[in-house]
């Protein structure tokens, strides 16, 4: 299988490799410099998803018990 002519000519996405900031509170993940969506959370960088925050501040769910009728 010949591939070598998707090589050329395309810009190499490592080039401009983003300076790390931080990692994710809640995900772990690598937070680069000039991320626009990284919340700070009680001083954590966070990134602005759902899943993040969630485990980042470690919320647990709660059952709300209806009184019968
Ligand atoms: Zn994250």
């Amino acid at each position: 299988m010949e591939l070598d002519r998707f090589d050329v000519g395309l810009p190499d996405p490592q080039e401009h490799e983003p300076e790390e900031y931080s990692a994710c509170s809640g995900c772990g993940g690598t937070i680069y410099c000039g991320d626009d969506n990284i919340l700070d959370i009680y001083g954590m960088a966070v990134h602005d998803t759902y899943n993040c925050i969630y485990k980042a501040v470690e919320a647990k769910k709660t059952v709300t018990i209806k009184d019968g009728d």
